[in-house]
């Protein structure tokens, strides 16, 4: 999930005054290994409570948002479904599978420029959230008649 190296992770972690307890450093490694999929924080923990005994699920949410909080990965909420965290915290589109839950990433060229909307307006953009709702691959055979969810309140 995460596109920068352990190691270039870890000292910016450490730059940020962040101590690197073991199960820090597991949780790391498997956000690294999960590449983009965008996991919940129940699937980290499933994965990194193999590798780390004693590791709780309170535990990793509460390093999960210590990251977040620190902008090294970013939380996406949803209404019905488990949050999800990602490591792409530059501007992409997120195509969100609104049966499986899957999110796919999907590159597009910048929309708006952030210091030219606060000329503009006076408002200063902290964050941008940008998805779309639909079906993936796999899940579209099994809903060609009822493909219309883009409101994304059916996702669960
Ligand atoms: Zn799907």
């Amino acid at each position: 999930m995460i596109g920068k190296t352990k190691e270039l992770l870890l000292r910016e972690l450490r730059a940020k005054g962040l101590r690197l307890t073991p199960q820090r450093l597991v949780i790391i490694e498997v956000l690294i290994e999960m590449g983009d999929s965008h996991p919940s924080a129940h699937s980290v923990y499933d994965e990194a409570k193999k590798r780390k005994k004693g590791l709780s699920l309170s535990t990793t949410y509460a390093t999960l948002n210590e990251f977040s909080r620190l902008g090294f990965i970013k939380t996406l909420q949803f209404d019905t479904m488990e949050n999800r965290y990602e490591g792409n915290i530059e501007e992409h589109l997120n195509l969100v599978c609104g049966r499986c839950g899957k999110i796919l990433d999907y590159q597009v060229p910048r929309l708006a420029d952030p210091d030219e909307i606060a000329r503009e307006t006076g408002f200063s953009v902290t964050d941008t959230r940008l998805e779309y709702y639909g079906y993936c691959r796999a899940c579209r055979g099994e809903t060609m008649d009822g493909g219309d969810n883009r409101g994304g309140k059916e996702i669960g």
